[in-house]
C-alpha cells in the first residue's frame, strides 16, 4: 500500500506527524513531506490511524503498483 496526500486539502495541522512521526513530517514552511510512501505491512495500522485522523481527508491509502 502507498500513502498519498492531496495537497489541495492539506492544511498542515501536523496531526499525521504526531501520529506517525517516522512517516509524516511537517516542514518549517508547513508543507507535509511523506518520508515513506510505500507503507510496510507492519506500519499499516498506525498509518491507517493517521489517514483516519486527518481533519480534511487529505490522506489516502492506495494499492501499490506492481
Ligand atoms: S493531518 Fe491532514 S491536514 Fe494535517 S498535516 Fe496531515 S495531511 Fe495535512
Amino acid at each position: 500500500m502507498r500513502v498519498v496526500v492531496d495537497r489541495s486539502r492539506c492544511v498542515g495541522t501536523g496531526i499525521c506527524e504526531s501520529t506517525v512521526p517516522d512517516v509524516f513530517e511537517i516542514e518549517d514552511d508547513g508543507r507535509l513531506v511523506i518520508e515513506e510512501c510505500d507503507v510496510a505491512p507492519d506500519r499499516l495500522d498506525p498509518v491507517r490511524a493517521a489517514v483516519a485522523s486527518c481533519p480534511t481527508q487529505a490522506l489516502s491509502l492506495i494499492e501499490s503498483e506492481r
